[in-house]
C-alpha cells in the first residue's frame, strides 16, 4: 500500500523541519519526504493543503481501565478516543484489575490492542506486586511481553528502598520508573490544593509539598543509582525547580505535565460550584504554580504533555466533591486545548507544542515514533489550525464524560489520524 500526503505544512521537531513538503508512505513506513514528490502508479493521494502534517501524537499517561473496569473504558474505546484526538500511541497505566504486574496481564492488554486498537498501545507494568508497595513485580517478564516502563501510578511508590531497587533493576532493561509523586501522609484526606481557596471553601487540602518531598527524595535515589526516573503529572513550581536542577547535573530525569494543570487553577473548584470534574490528583494548583509550569514548557525542562486520561462512570462522579473519585478524561481534548490556549496566544510555538506531544514523550519512554524521518513509522496526525470546535462531552467516543472543559470553544484540532499509513480517524 502506497500513500502520498501532498501539500501540507510538515512540522517535525525531531528533525527541526517546518516547511511545505510531501510525504510518501510505503507499507506503513515513511520512505520519502520532499518537495513535489511524484506519485507512484496506484498510490493513494491525500490532499493536506492548508493543514499541518505532524508526527503521530503520543500520550504517555493514559488509563485504559482494561482489564477489570470496562464500564469506564476499554482498550477499544480508549484507543478510538486517542485516534479522534490525534494520538497514534498511548502508554497505559497498570492500575487495572488485576493489576498489570505480570506477563499474562501485559499480554492480555496487547492482544486486545492488536484486535481492537485504533492506536498503538504501550503497557506500563506495575512497580510492585499488586501495587501493594511491598515487593517488586515481575519486571523482566513484563518487559519481555512488551512493557515499556514501570509505575504504580494511581499510587506513589512510598517505600524508599523499593524505589531504590526499582531504579537499579530497571537499568537492566533501560526503562524508566514513572512516579506518581505524592507523600500520602502529607496529602492525607485532602481533596483539593491546600491554599487560599481550600481555606475559603472549607475543604481539606493537599499541600504542594506532598509532591515536592517525594520528587526530592526520588532525585536523591536517582543520583545514587543512576537510574532513569520520570515524574508523572508534575504540578508544582518547586518540583519543577528540582527537576530542572537535576537535569543540569546530568541525571537521567524526565517529566510530564497535564493540560489541566497548565490551564486551570484551584480557583476553578469554586468557580465551577464544586464540580467533581475539577477533582483530580495532583489537584489543580495555584496560579503561581501554573505560571511556573508554563515557564518549564518554554525553557525545555518539561519533556512531554500527557493527558492523565482517567475515565470514571458518571454515577461515580455524580457524588459530593469530597466523595467523588479523582481524575478526568483528556484524549479528545488535549490537542485542541493546547493549540488554542498555548499556541494561539503565543506562549508556545507550534513546533514546541508538537515536540511536547510527539518527540518529547517518545524520548522520555524510549518509544518508536514521534518523528517523520525517513524509515520511521508512518504514524501521522493532520491538524487544521483554523477549524473550531466546542467541547461537547456527549460527542466523546470515550466511554466516560468527566471533563472540566465542557463548553470551551477552541480553535485548532486533529482532522485526520494515520496509523502505519492507514486512516484510522
Ligand atoms: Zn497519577
Amino acid at each position: 500500500m502506497s500513500l502520498v500526503i501532498q501539500g501540507g505544512r510538515v512540522v517535525d521537531p525531531s528533525q527541526k523541519v517546518d516547511g511545505f513538503l510531501d510525504l510518501r508512505v510505503e507499507e506503513g513506513t515513511v520512505v520519502e519526504v520532499g518537495e513535489g514528490l511524484s506519485v507512484p502508479d496506484g498510490a493513494e493521494v491525500y490532499d493536506a493543503g492548508g493543514k499541518v502534517v505532524a508526527p503521530g501524537l503520543i500520550d504517555i499517561h493514559v488509563h485504559l481501565r482494561e482489564p477489570g473496569h470496562e464500564y469506564k473504558e476499554t482498550v477499544a474505546s480508549g484507543t478510538r478516543a486517542a485516534a479522534k484526538g490525534g494520538f497514534t500511541a498511548v502508554a497505559c497505566m497498570a492500575n487495572t484489575s488485576p493489576v498489570n504486574d505480570c506477563r499474562s496481564v501485559t499480554e492480555h492488554i496487547l492482544s486486545e490492542a492488536e484486535r481492537h486498537g485504533r492506536a498503538r498501545v504501550y503497557p506500563i507494568g506495575a512497580v510492585s506486586l499488586g501495587m501493594e508497595g511491598k515487593s517488586l513485580s515481575n519486571i523482566g517478564d513484563m518487559v519481555a511481553a512488551g512493557a515499556v516502563a514501570i509505575s504504580d501510578d494511581g499510587l506513589p511508590v512510598s517505600n524508599a528502598e523499593l524505589m531504590r531497587r526499582a531504579l537499579l533493576y530497571t537499568q537492566h532493561y533501560d526503562i524508566p520508573v514513572i512516579q506518581h509523586a505524592e507523600d500520602l501522609d502529607l496529602s492525607g484526606g485532602g481533596v483539593m490544593h491546600e491554599g487560599e481557596w481550600s481555606t475559603r471553601l472549607g475543604l481539606p487540602g493537599i499541600p504542594g509539598s506532598a509532591e515536592d518531598v517525594m520528587v526530592a527524595r526520588d532525585l536523591l535515589l536517582a543520583a545514587d543509582t543512576q537510574g532513569r526516573y520520570h515524574v508523572a503529572h508534575l504540578s508544582t513550581g518547586r518540583s519543577l525547580d528540582l527537576v530542572r536542577e537535576a537535569k543540569a547535573r546530568g541525571l537521567g530525569v524526565t517529566c510530564e505535565v497535564t493540560p489541566h494543570h497548565l490551564l486551570l487553577t484551584d480557583e476553578e473548584v469554586a468557580k465551577s460550584g464544586f464540580s467533581t470534574d475539577c477533582k483530580m490528583k495532583p489537584p489543580l494548583r495555584s496560579e503561581t504554580d501554573r505560571q511556573r509550569l508554563l515557564e518549564g514548557l518554554v525553557d525545555g525542562t518539561i519533556d512531554a504533555i500527557a493527558s492523565d486520561h482517567a475515565p470514571h462512570h458518571p454515577d461515580e462522579k455524580d457524588e459530593s466533591f469530597s466523595c467523588a473519585p479523582f481524575g478526568i478524561v483528556g484524549l479528545e481534548t488535549t490537542l485542541s486545548l493546547c493549540l488554542d490556549r498555548l499556541v494561539r496566544p503565543g506562549i508556545l510555538t507550534l513546533s514546541r507544542l508538537i515536540d511536547l506531544l510527539s518527540w518529547g514523550p517518545a524520548r522520555a519512554l524510549g518509544l518508536p515514533g514521534g518523528t517523520l524521518a525517513v524509515g520511521s513509522l508512518a504514524d501521522i496526525t493532520l491538524i487544521d489550525l483554523d477549524a473550531t470546535l466546542t467541547i461537547d462531552r456527549d460527542t466523546f467516543v470515550s466511554r466516560s464524560r468527566n471533563t472540566p472543559f465542557a463548553g470551551w470553544e477552541l480553535q485548532g484540532r486533529a482532522v485526520a489520524t494515520f496509523l502505519a499509513g492507514e486512516l484510522v480517524s
